[in-house]
């Protein structure tokens, strides 16, 4: 039997429409933005901001700038009924203008945004902290995470089957801070003996310099272990080629971010010219910058990051620009504790062409106040299954800090 478009549409309309309590004329989907009033009684009725200080084991050196401690900021919500959410922002000025004391003051004013509201309006919640401010992200990300955790717990579900679940255990890299190419090679060394197979390596001083570690690395560990690199902007894009020509022979899987974030066409013109494939960090913060990089060819991956993002929401929508252009991803961090970690974990677990992981940062620092979230053994990361973020806070590492 030939089925008309007239026909067809009909058959649908029979089939989809009949019995259901909509009208049969108007818009069968309110084009209306979802106005955040609870719905089913559901609402977010607390919302405490600590901050806190947590040392480095020691100092992180970067091409930006050396870090000591994070100096980070906790998010509790809690419902009306009691069901609490938990969300983290690590601020690093150089990558977002973000400090501990901004992200007090900011999200003093953006708890307004989330008072009140139904968890499951996350998208609109999300919506309106962008529109009091577009930047901020690590904070927006904090709040953001805590809501993810609620609506998980709601739901009965962990955050990554509620973004999509594509996997659900991952590799990660560790990462070596920049030092002289025999410390370094120390380091590499130790974290291969402590059972990880993929190495990141911070560069950026010049492509000499940065090739002697390279050459003092591969010596230590040979070829059988992966290494990645990040230049934090360290290079210019000439430099950058000249660099990954002389490292060729040291097999490094991809470099990341080696000209400054402004510099799009320098990020393009090092994909064009060298042998190692080309990752954007500080140059991509909102899905509006992957779209614009992708548009230039100008990359292979891209580095999602929640506290550049502002959180999960607007990671997946990165991550989907990318996937569009066929480029890949991987999921960074600042100096987090395991729980802004475990929310990255969710995401890596959610979206395909997110391929690779950089979630060591709490190996960094000096205290773990987490209790449960994501495991890590010989470099594989693995996700509880309780609903949410799966994530505690220990009450003693809490019972310290004051709330705003
Ligand atoms: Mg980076």
């Amino acid at each position: 039997m030939k089925l008309t478009r007239g026909g067809f549409l009909k058959s649908m309309a029979g089939l989809t429409f009949a019995g259901l309590p909509w009208p049969t004329t108007g818009l069968l989907l309110s084009a209306q933005p979802v106005a955040g009033q609870p719905s089913r009684s559901i609402q977010i009725q607390d919302v405490e901001i600590y901050p806190y200080n947590v040392s480095m084991i020691e100092p992180f050196r970067v091409a930006l700038s050396t870090i000591t401690s994070a100096e980070n900021v906790l998010v509790r919500l809690r419902t009306r009924e009691g069901v609490v959410g938990w969300g983290e922002a690590s601020p690093y000025s150089p990558v977002t203008g973000e400090t501990q004391a901004v992200d007090l003051a900011v999200g003093k004013d953006l708890a307004n945004f989330v008072r009140g509201r139904d968890p499951f309006t996350l998208s609109a919640i999300v919506s309106d902290m962008d529109g009091f401010t577009p930047s901020n992200t690590s904070i927006k990300a904090a709040l953001e995470m805590a809501v993810w955790d609620i609506c998980g717990k709601l739901a009965g579900q962990p955050v990554y089957k509620l973004l999509g679940a594509y996997r659900d255990s991952f590799e990660t890299d560790i990462t070596i801070g920049m030092g002289t190419p025999e410390e370094m090679a120390k380091k590499a060394t130790k974290y291969v003996q402590d059972g990880f197979k993929t190495l990141k390596v911070k560069l950026g001083d010049g492509p000499e310099p940065d090739t002697q570690r390279m050459k003092a690395i591969r010596e230590a560990i040979g070829y059988s272990i992966k290494v990645r690199t990040d230049a934090n902007q360290g290079w210019t894009a000439a430099e950058t080629v000249r660099a990954l020509r002389m490292m060729e022979k040291y097999q490094m899987q991809i470099c990341e971010q080696p000209v400054p974030y402004w510099d799009v066409e320098g990020l393009k013109f090092s994909r064009d010219n060298s042998p190692t494939p080309i990752m954007a960090d500080e140059s991509v913060h909102s899905p509006h910058d992957a779209l614009a990089i992708v548009r230039e060819n100008a990359v292979d991956c891209i580095n999602i990051k929640l506290m550049k993002s502002g959180g999960l929401l607007r990671g997946v929508q990165i991550a989907t620009v990318a996937a569009s252009a066929g480029v890949t991803c991987m999921v960074g961090c600042m100096e987090e504790t395991r729980l802004a970690l475990t929310a990255g974990a969710h995401l890596v677990c959610s979206q395909k062409n997110i391929v690779y992981a950089d979630l060591d940062g709490f190996l960094e620092l000096s205290v773990d106040p987490v209790i449960g979230g994501m495991q890590m053994r010989d470099g594989i990361v693995t996700l509880p299954n309780t609903p949410g973020l799966g994530v505690d806070i220990d009450p003693a590492f809490l019972g310290k800090l004051h709330h705003i």
